[in-house]
């Protein structure tokens, strides 16, 4: 039995065409949302995007993940800082969970400080809700400049 924790990362589809760099950068500093794997052996073993509003590809691509043997599915943190947020996301993380019985994190890599910026002008998190949802990926301010 491994000690190694699989996860599989899903994005949000506007930004399909993402290679991942900022996923994988963190991921490899354990930053972020992957702060909670410091000192830990990770394996990626998925990365795709919802398929764009409403997010049907979240009823299928887990399971997918499943299979290659993930023990975590991460919503990416585009899902959190778009303009606007991902409106399904803790629905995302609530079936995901149900339904295939894994564990979700919401958010990769840590808020680049110019979308926190924005947003905070916005007003978009100003909410118990969206406060508990960001907290894995605000990180601080030198970090969230190094994402910018
Ligand atoms: S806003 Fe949500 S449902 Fe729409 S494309 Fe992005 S992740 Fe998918």
């Amino acid at each position: 039995m491994s000690d190694e924790i699989r996860i599989g990362i899903i994005i949000c589809d506007r930004y399909r065409a993402c290679a991942g760099g900022k996923c994988l950068r963190a991921l490899n500093n354990r930053e972020g949302a992957f702060s909670i794997y410091e000192g830990k052996a990770v394996k990626l073993v998925g990365y795709t995007a919802c398929g764009g509003c409403p997010g049907g590809n979240i009823e299928y691509a887990p399971e997918e993940m499943k299979k290659n043997g993930a023990d975590v599915i991460h919503l990416a943190t585009g899902l959190v800082v778009g303009y606007p947020p991902c409106p399904r996301v803790t629905h995302f993380r609530d079936f995901i969970r149900a339904k295939y019985g894994l564990d979700v994190v919401i958010g990769t890599h840590p808020i680049p400080q110019n979308y926190y910026e924005t947003h905070t002008a916005l007003g978009t998190w100003n909410s118990p809700r969206w406060t508990e949802i960001i907290q894995p990926t605000l990180a601080d301010e030198e970090t969230r400049l190094r994402y910018d």
